[in-house]
């Protein structure tokens, strides 16, 4: 055979905790280690009894259904954005994905020309350039303040001289925690619509939300509504990333778009998980379970955040939301270590994520797939005693660096 396969399939990079998982199981066997993952992005609980029985009661669906997704879960979705927005999206105007990646995944094909720039605000989510290239487009990359917040008064001009088309983030973000402000997403709105672009707002996290902070979307900004997108889903809140539902909500031109190559991508989202989403979103049970996560993540963030600052030469930003740390390593670039008989430098985040892996038997993933290879970052979703134990390792680890 010599053909093989695309340049495109050869280009995208694979997921950063597919290979750490390897890295993980390989240290575990070789030295018996049992290290504590702290590299998940999804809750650590499931969803609650009624939900589930709702799923298998959906198992009844067995045949295709609307490609824009179940009307009765949109209706349902109609209401969920206005009373956490503040705006009223008619049904027509939210189209049901599979999972929140399915429906950024056709964004990109939907909003981008090949050779067109998605301007991907730093640091991201792991997949947004990835799917950007997946569309033949280009991600082009915004950078943040030194406490990781947007700083869009230094993008105009790059919008503008990088032919941006659309901009994207995630608030609460993944990986920093940082939330925006109503005065950030207003400045953001007016980039937006000055240079007549679209934004595409990914609120995954937003029920995820600490010290009693409210969750801004910038759909609620009126000026801006014509030109913004809202991608959501229950995958965080309900803790159901398995079963591969999100939303999206925007202008309806938009959603008519993304429907249309939805029905020629995957027919749609799963029919029995959208029907017992539908129950998700009206279960009481089930809006108590996402307050208990959101109290214990608020908890591990406090004991984890606080003790990893305590440690000389790292330093974290407080997350205001979602369930991750990203503190910044950069001071311990070329430092050294020794690990079974070999001495090892640190340079690069992934060789900090090495150090972590070998020495203090805790796992995280590194910064580059995020765009900052200065930081790591950490799963919080996880027992009390998992942070607990993996912040006195890393203290204990961080006293055999040495340059
Ligand atoms: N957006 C962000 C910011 C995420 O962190 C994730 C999951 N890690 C997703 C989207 C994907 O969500 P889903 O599982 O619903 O596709």
């Amino acid at each position: 055979m010599t053909q093989s396969v695309s340049k495109l399939a050869k280009g995208i990079k694979p997921s950063a905790t597919l290979s750490l998982k390897e890295e993980i199981r390989s240290l575990e066997r070789e030295y018996g280690f049992r290290i504590i993952n702290l590299t998940v992005g999804e809750p650590d609980t499931g969803p609650t009894e009624d939900v589930l029985e709702a799923l298998l009661e959906g198992g009844k669906l067995h045949k295709y259904g609307p490609v824009q997704g179940d009307p009765e879960l949109r209706e349902i979705l109609s209401g969920v954005i206005n009373k956490e927005i503040g705006v009223r999206y008619d049904p027509q105007d939210i189209a049901i994905t599979a999972g929140v990646k399915g429906g950024i995944d056709i964004l990109m094909r939907v909003l981008l020309e090949p050779g067109e720039c998605m301007g991907i605000i730093t640091p991201f989510w792991v997949t947004y350039p990835e799917s950007v290239k997946i569309a033949y487009g280009i991600p082009c990359f915004l950078e943040p303040d030194e406490n990781l917040r947007p700083d869009p008064e230094k993008w105009p001009s790059e919008v503008e001289d990088k032919n941006i088309k659309v901009l994207l983030y995630s608030s609460p973000s993944n990986p920093s925690g940082v939330v925006y402000t109503k005065d950030e997403l207003e400045e953001i709105a007016k980039i937006a619509k000055e240079k007549d672009i679209w934004v595409m707002s990914d609120e995954i996290y937003s029920k995820f939300l600490f010290d009693g902070k409210k969750h801004v979307s910038i759909l609620s900004i009126e000026d801006v509504r014509d030109n913004a997108i809202l991608v959501d889903g229950p995958s965080k809140r309900f803790g159901v990333p398995g079963w591969r539902v999100g939303y999206v909500a925007g202008p309806r031109e938009v959603i008519k778009a993304l429907t249309k190559l939805q029905g020629h991508v995957n027919s749609g989202a799963s029919r029995p998980a959208q029907y017992a989403i539908r129950a998700a979103y009206t279960s009481q049970k089930a809006k108590e379970a996402t307050e208990d996560m959101r109290k214990r993540y608020q908890r591990n963030r406090d004991i984890f955040v606080k003790g990893l600052n305590e440690i000389d030469g790292i330093s974290c930003v407080k997350p205001e939301g979602a369930f991750y740390a990203f503190p910044s390593i950069e001071n311990f670039f070329a430092y050294k270590y020794e690990f079974a008989g070999e001495e090892y430098t640190i340079r690069t985040s992934v060789d900090f994520r090495n150090f972590l892996l070998r020495k203090a038997q805790v796992a995280g993933v590194e910064g580059t797939p995020f765009g900052m290879d200065e930081y790591i970052r950490f799963s919080l979703a996880t027992e009390e005693e998992n942070i607990v134990n993996a912040l006195n390792n890393i203290n204990h680890a961080m006293k055999e660096l040495h340059l």
